[in-house]
């Protein structure tokens, strides 16, 4: 299971799909990809490896765009199929998330969820998470994605590598970690989210690996922001310089 998004002015799609091929050895079930093209999101997702999603998305969507986050799934709650795989949308449509994981106390948000009304398509533990965030961002007027992803994973038992995306603020992604592992390259007004390193080396040996229980802010022409998870501190972020 991988975990691969990009931020910048280049097109991501290629940037995406070759880094989840890079990330393959790490074993998966079904694979996804959302772009955000500057105006729609769209979201290609499918059982199997990432050469078919690759020639689905060709097919299917346009591949255009600057934004993108992609996923390779080794299912742990809800069998391996399209419905399934991730990325997975809020019920607004306006949130996206891709994660790595498991959300132990997923069945009692759930509940909780749907006696606020929120409907499910799938059975993962991860479409859980991101109408959490939907909810918390609905309860208080102008909070920040950041401040409900913070909110909402404090309400999370369980282990993640999450990046969550809005596309009301195109111009950000939430990436955070707490078991699972996260790294962010950090380029001239780019930034690449990923597993490993791998899939940004080409484009930048500048690299921030995510401790556990933290999180970053990600915004085009901004410096990264990390923060504790739990306490809400900031962590002032190393960046490494990686050799090949
Ligand atoms: N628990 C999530 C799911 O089953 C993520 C699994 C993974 O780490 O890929 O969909």
């Amino acid at each position: 299971c991988g975990i691969v998004g990009y931020i910048g002015y280049r097109e991501a799609y290629p940037i995406v799909i070759n880094g989840l091929k890079r990330l393959e050895y790490r074993g998966y079930d079904s694979a996804g990809i959302a772009i955000y093209d500057g105006d729609d999101l769209k979201v290609c997702k499918t059982k199997g490896k990432v050469s078919d999603l690759e020639a689905r998305v060709e097919k299917e969507i346009l591949t255009k765009g600057s934004v993108a986050i992609g996923h390779t799934r080794w299912a742990t709650h809800g069998v391996p199929n399209d419905v399934n795989s991730h990325p997975h949308y809020s019920n607004s449509g306006d949130l996206v998330i891709i994660h790595n994981g498991i959300i132990e106390n997923y069945e009692s948000l759930k509940k909780e969820l749907i006696t606020r009304g929120y409907t499910f398509k799938s059975d993962t533990d991860t479409e859980v998470l991101i109408n959490l965030i939907e909810d918390v961002m609905k309860k208080e007027e102008n909070l920040k994605l950041g401040k409900a992803v913070q909110i909402a994973l404090n309400q999370v038992v369980g282990a993640y590598a999450i990046a969550v995306f809005d596309k009301k603020k195109p111009d950000e992604v939430i990436a955070a970690r707490l078991g699972s592992p996260l790294a962010i390259g950090v380029g001239k007004n780019e930034f690449f989210i990923a597993s490993d390193a791998s899939p940004f080396l080409e484009y930048t040996k500048n690299a921030i690996y995510l401790e556990d229980e933290e999180m970053a802010i990600i915004r085009l022409g901004k410096q990264i922001k990390v923060r504790k998870i739990k306490d809400d501190s900031m962590v002032d972020p190393y960046v490494q310089e990686l050799q090949l």
